[in-house]
């Protein structure tokens, strides 16, 4: 499993920044020109590998035309290579999918996949015309990244401590020697990306080498449950993550008012170019209405996200082997738009990272992560089984006469999912409120539970949150 790591430059030198700028500018319109000849219907049919690529256009001189050095434009056009290749595989996923509707006969299903998978769709009416409407023509947008094959850089630390990387520039033996500021020296290829004066360098490195993934995980199975206060509430009671709600709601509360801002000045702008004064109109779009403070901003934010949320699946597979949890990829398979309201965005794009976050840690830690049918279990009494109310963090059952703390509730009733014999992961909703008011009317009636697992488990919240009408 890889991870990817970003290594950031120090304060460049402008000269030095142009420069590289330059380069990147030039290697755009090598990716360019690979979309453009291979992007297309056209290109795949002659299903070109990257290599035979470069082979052409040494031989017809393509080459000469960008101003750049030959491992330069060799590493590009591999990278653009690949990006083609990938917009095709997601496109086939697409086809794949009406092939499945289109026919029921296993035999003309297996012809046409295999014809697919072999790129040899272009005979077939009907996989040509698929083909042609999910593969969008693609498009080069990319004019701001430099990709450096692992020998062709080098790194040296200073007599200050501070590590320099040297990449190759538009000459040939004249390297471009980048300050970073970090003592970790990159390793293996290298996406440079150029951003608002900074160099990202981006690079890949085995999971297994990372620190975080050298402790062992723990020897429990613990049930967690999301949330949006803290990323995580396990079902010994314990949170992790606490931070995760302060983070999101100021910066929720930061982009509605600079969003507010921002619609006000480019009214203004809008304004003054009508009345003839674009000179004013140009001033506030460079100065006010800019992207790198804001792009800026917005990673940041996004990193620290990303570190509470990690945080909390650390401390989870610290004490546990087996983390059960609610499947949290199954609404992520289709590419539907984030909502426009920050508020559901932000939750929406959080919920994905935790997918991640337990995904990745469990894999690197070695603890299993069971995916269970989450329905129902924050409305639902862990101890008695019968739906209770659920007000705010509180979660009161009136069978038990118990108020319990909501998440914990939730995060206990994840656990038990995971032996539940009549409740599987794509059991459908409806289906599982009926099991769950059949064990409650079972118990109610007092009669002998046949089919299933007792709906009262013994075990109940470490911290259960008593209220004072608790009748025990
Ligand atoms: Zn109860």
């Amino acid at each position: 499993m890889k991870v990817t790591r970003i290594a950031y430059s120090a304060r460049l030198n402008p000269g030095k920044y142009a420069a590289l700028v330059e380069q990147a500018r030039r290697l755009g319109r090598v990716r360019s020109e690979v979309w453009q000849r291979y992007g297309s219907i056209a290109g795949v049919g002659s299903g070109l590998r990257d290599r035979q690529v470069r082979d052409r256009w040494l031989a017809d001189g393509t080459h000469a035309l960008f101003g750049v050095l030959a491992n330069a434009w060799k590493e590009t056009v591999r990278d653009a290579m690949a990006d083609i290749a990938a917009n095709l595989a997601a496109a086939k996923v697409e086809v794949h999918r009406a092939i499945g509707r289109r026919t029921k006969d296993p035999l003309e299903r297996k012809r046409m996949f295999t014809a697919l998978r072999a790129d040899q769709w272009a005979g077939d009416p009907f996989l040509a015309r698929q083909m042609r409407k999910h593969w969008k023509r693609g498009r080069n947008r990319t004019d701001d990244q430099i990709v450096v094959r692992a020998d062709k850089y080098n790194t040296a630390v200073d007599g200050r401590g501070r590590l320099w990387l040297a990449v190759p520039g538009l000459e040939p033996r004249k390297m471009v020697r980048i300050p970073l500021s970090t003592t970790v020296a990159p390793t293996g290829t290298l996406r440079l990306i150029l951003r608002g004066g900074r160099v990202e360098v981006h690079y890949q490195i085995d999971a297994s080498q990372m620190r975080s993934s050298q402790r062992p995980c723990g020897d429990r199975t613990i049930g967690v449950d999301k949330g949006y206060t803290e990323a995580l509430t396990d079902s010994d009671g314990a949170p992790h993550g606490c931070n995760l709600g302060v983070l999101l709601a100021s910066e929720s509360d930061r982009l509605k008012e600079r969003n507010r801002r921002r619609a006000k000045l480019r009214s203004v702008a809008n304004t003054a170019a009508l009345c003839g004064d674009h000179a004013k109109a140009h001033r506030i779009k460079v100065n006010n209405l800019g992207t790198v403070k804001r792009d800026r901003q917005a990673a940041r934010h996004r990193a620290r996200v990303r570190t509470e949320i990690f945080t909390a699946v650390h401390e989870v597979v610290n004490k546990a082997t087996t983390v059960i949890a609610e499947d949290l990829t199954k609404r992520f398979t289709g590419r539907k738009k984030l909502p426009k309201n920050i508020n559901r965005r932000l939750a929406a794009w959080t919920k994905g990272v935790t997918a991640e976050a337990l995904k990745s840690v469990s894999e690197r830690r070695g603890s299993a992560l069971v995916p269970v049918n989450a329905a129902y279990t924050s409305q639902t009494c862990h101890r008695c089984g019968r739906f209770g109310r659920r007000s705010g963090d509180r979660f009161h059952c009136t069978g038990c006469g118990v108020v319990w703390q909501a998440d914990v509730n939730a995060a206990i009733n994840i656990l038990h999912r995971a032996g539940d014999p009549d409740i599987a992961l794509h059991t459908p909703y409806h289906r599982v409120k009926q099991i769950l008011q059949d064990r409650t009317d079972r118990h109610r009636t007092r009669l002998p539970v046949q089919d299933s697992s007792p709906a009262t488990p013994g075990r109940r919240a470490n911290h259960p949150n008593r209220s004072a009408m608790s009748k025990e």
